[in-house]
């Protein structure tokens, strides 16, 4: 990891704090001064600020149960950030592993391990997320077929990655999707000439919800590496 970043880490300094202690020569790597924010620090590594050892802090992988009219991101909007949710310390580390809309509820990935999310959202990945989506009109009865082969979406050239459509009842359905394209399972109702009405993630690979509404967990162990 970055030695700023091994910084942050490991003590209450913010970023740009860490890149002004580094530039100070305060802080050495195995008996050097390192003044670079950019070099390459290890778990073994000896890391000395004003001659203190310093211990990174384990990286925190979190399921949220978003409510409805949240919002993703950091700071609030036309909605509060979901980040109300979290009462934990330093909450303004994290980062959301896959945004839902506003109106969409269910479970949110959040970490301060961005090599973990990379993992999860690279594209060639292809992680299933499943939705349950709530239609407007009843679901037609090639939708499935249509979803498998891929569909257009507005503005887009290439056809939507197959995606498996299994039907609850003519107005609720459960879609797997392995892209996160924007708003793509709105979209990909809008393009079979239906409606979502109601969007909620259940299941991220093979993490399933199971968090009550607006509350949160750790992952454990076995969770976090079954992205890997
Ligand atoms: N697809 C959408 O349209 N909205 C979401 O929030 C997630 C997937």
């Amino acid at each position: 990891m970055r030695l700023d970043k091994f910084l942050c880490k490991s003590t209450k300094l913010t970023r740009s704090a860490a890149t002004e202690v580094l530039a100070l020569g305060e802080v050495s790597v195995n008996g050097s001064i390192v003044t670079e924010a950019r070099f390459q620090v290890h778990e073994n590594n000896s890391v000395l600020w004003r001659g203190e050892r310093l211990i990174a802090r384990p990286s925190r992988y979190i399921m949220l149960h978003k409510p409805l009219n949240t919002l993703s991101s950091n700071v609030d909007g036309d909605y509060p950030s979901l980040f109300h949710c979290i009462d934990i310390e330093r909450a303004e580390d994290l980062h959301i592993v896959g945004r839902l809309d506003a109106d969409t509820s269910g479970l949110v990935l959040l970490t301060d391990d961005g090599r973990w999310s990379f993992e999860i959202i690279r594209p060639d990945k292809l992680c299933p997320k499943t939705y349950r989506v709530t239609l407007r009109d009843p679901i037609a009865a090639d939708v499935a077929e249509k979803f498998n082969v891929g569909v257009q979406l507005q503005n887009e050239s290439k056809l939507t990655a197959p995606a498996m459509l299994k039907v609850i009842n003519e107005r609720e359905v459960l879609l797997t999707i392995t892209e996160g394209r924007y708003h793509q399972v709105k979209r990909m109702f809008a393009a079979v000439g239906n409606r979502v009405n109601g969007l909620h993630r259940e299941q991220i690979g093979d993490l399933q919800l199971d968090v009550v509404l607006g509350n949160w967990r750790f992952l454990s162990p076995q969770e976090v590496a079954g992205f890997l």
